[in-house]
């Protein structure tokens, strides 16, 4: 095996009892990560999503566990979906990525008998979705892009709301490939299986999933601009409830679009209270509704058009029964996926998708409402700094808890705390981040999402979980040769930061 030699650290990491000393070096050490066939391949850019993060690396795309087996036995790696997480988790620099979103191993097959549906790593949650429907299934939950693949998603703990919101929450078995290239396979109930689960490519490559799925079922999706105060009473009889707050409306009581869905009954039909077109709070609305192209065109006048909808005070209400083949009926209730219908090139220019970074994290849900008070508290006092958010805040209610350790809701229920920013801005909300970890307790990180950082260590559980994949990690893969991005390493203590990193560099020490 062609293995990166380790370089030494003097300092411990922070599950050593390492308070940040610095690291010294030996010496550098290029990394010999390239397999070992001669294959002389030049590096290519890998960028995450929105581009914050991007590095060169060395792509490989499979075509067979097989090759795949015997490529990792040989070399260094990490693992990459469709790279489509915010926070660079995805990224490892100068190394082998193996690139499972760009490789044909996208098997989906289901099993009638057991009503459930195995999928390989390069599978996508739209081909999985569309392969369900042939059967009349769908999935429990899931995130509102599907573009990413299946197992990319399960792994950051890619959530929804409702009830069983977390994607992995689903997964009766998995089996990955450890460092000697050898099949392991874990099922639900095995002491190891929820660390597999959710491990954010610190066990890796996952080969394949198999997937407990739900029957179809046309829901009563009920749409209010409204205010905070009213939320309790408009969400009674609720399954799943999420809401979007203008940030910079009152933090007494602030204005938000609240979102909720339940079973369909027969007498509830669809219907619409809005204001009149030609009022003022006609206007207004029509224009909230269409925000996200008047905040791309009007950014210095995000904060004058909430004030403006704040005060006129709208109110509105739309009722739809959503189509029980629409696959992405969770956050676009009319029939049809949101990009199959017009105008598709203004969403694809405006939307925040397409143009904002998304940080998020997790609250307990009984704070959730102080949390975003005290969001909208900070982030109107940083308006002299020139910051403004971008959108709206989004909270997504995941209203049961997950028995899968690194899930955002392991422990109980907890709201999905969503924040916008143009992409110059991202590091604000960092900021944020770090005020809300300093002031709340048992904030959970978003692994695709969240700014990866020690301060969670503490509601992750360091003792027992976090040291419980670390001995996973080390157990099957004892020669080092998965490197996990180099955050996850430092806040999981997985061994010395890469030769290559920045930071080994920088304390390159020959002495
Ligand atoms: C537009 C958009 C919308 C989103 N919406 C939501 C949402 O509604 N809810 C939500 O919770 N999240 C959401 N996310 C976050 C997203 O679901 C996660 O970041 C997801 O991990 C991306 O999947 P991916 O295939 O691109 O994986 P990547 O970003 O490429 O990788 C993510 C992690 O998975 C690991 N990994 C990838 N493949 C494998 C494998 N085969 N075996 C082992 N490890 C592997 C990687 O090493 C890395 O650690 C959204 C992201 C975007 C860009």
């Amino acid at each position: 095996m062609q293995n990166q030699q380790q370089a030494v650290i003097i300092a411990p990491g922070r599950a050593n009892g390492g308070n940040g000393t610095m690291f010294k070096l030996p010496k550098i050490l290029r990394p010999k990560n390239r397999p070992a066939d001669g294959d002389l391949r030049e590096k290519e850019k890998l960028e995450s999503w929105m581009r914050v993060f991007q590095c060169g690396v060395y792509q490989h795309r499979f075509t067979s566990d097989e090759k795949l087996a015997e490529f990792i036995r040989d070399c260094e790696y990490s693992c990459v979906g469709q790279s489509h997480s915010y926070n660079g988790i995805q990224i490892v620099p100068d190394l082998n990525a193996v690139m499972m979103g760009k490789s044909t191993l996208d098997i989906c097959t289901y099993d009638k008998a057991t009503q459930t549906v195995t999928c390989g790593p390069s599978t996508t949650i739209e081909q999985l979705k569309r392969e369900l429907l042939e059967h009349d299934r769908k999935m429990f939950n899931s995130g509102n892009y599907m573009a990413q693949t299946v197992v990319g998603a399960l792994v950051t703990g890619t959530h929804g709301y409702g009830k069983r919101a977390t994607m992995a929450d689903a997964i009766t078995q998995l089996t990955f490939l450890d460092g000697a290239g050898r099949e392991v396979t874990l099922k639900r109930g095995d002491p190891d299986f929820g660390y597999a689960a959710i491990s954010f490519g610190t066990i890796a490559p996952i080969i394949s999933v198999t997937l407990e799925t739900a029957p179809l079922e046309e829901y009563q999706s009920d749409a209010w601009i409204t205010r905070l105060s009213k939320k309790k009473g408009r969400e009674k009889g609720s399954v799943a409830t999420s809401w979007a707050v203008v940030p910079y409306s009152n933090p007494d009581d602030p204005l938000i679009m609240l979102h909720t869905l339940r079973p369909a009954s027969e007498n509830k039909n669809a219907k619409k209270h809005v204001p009149k077109f030609f009022s003022a709070a006609g206007l207004t609305m029509f224009f909230i509704e269409r925000y996200w192209a008047i905040d791309r065109a009007f950014p210095k006048m995000r904060r004058s058009l909430q004030r403006l909808a704040d005060r006129i005070d709208i109110r509105s209400h739309r009722r739809t029964i959503t189509d029980k083949r629409d696959l992405d009926y969770l956050y676009d209730p009319e029939p049809l996926l949101k990009s199959q219908r017009s105008p598709d090139f203004l969403t694809g220019l405006f939307s925040t998708t397409h143009t904002a970074y998304n940080l998020a994290f997790h609250v307990p849900l009984d704070r959730a409402e102080e949390v975003i008070k005290f969001i909208l508290l900070e982030v109107e006092s940083w308006r002299t700094l020139g910051f403004y958010l971008k959108s709206l805040i989004g909270v997504r209610e995941l209203s049961d808890a997950s028995s899968l350790p690194f899930a955002a809701n392991f422990g109980g229920a907890v709201a999905a705390i969503d924040l916008f920013a143009d992409i110059r801005d991202y590091a604000w909300l960092e900021r944020i981040q770090r005020e809300v970890l300093s002031y709340f307790e048992n904030v959970r990180p978003h692994w695709g999402k969240s700014a990866i950082v020690g301060e969670f260590a503490d509601s992750l559980g360091e003792d027992t979980h976090m040291a419980h994949l670390r001995a996973l990690h080390q157990h099957h893969f004892p020669s080092g040769n998965l490197k996990p991005n180099e955050r996850v390493r430092r806040l999981f203590d997985l061994g010395q930061p890469m030769a290559t990193a920045s930071i080994s560099k920088a304390t390159y020490d020959d002495g």
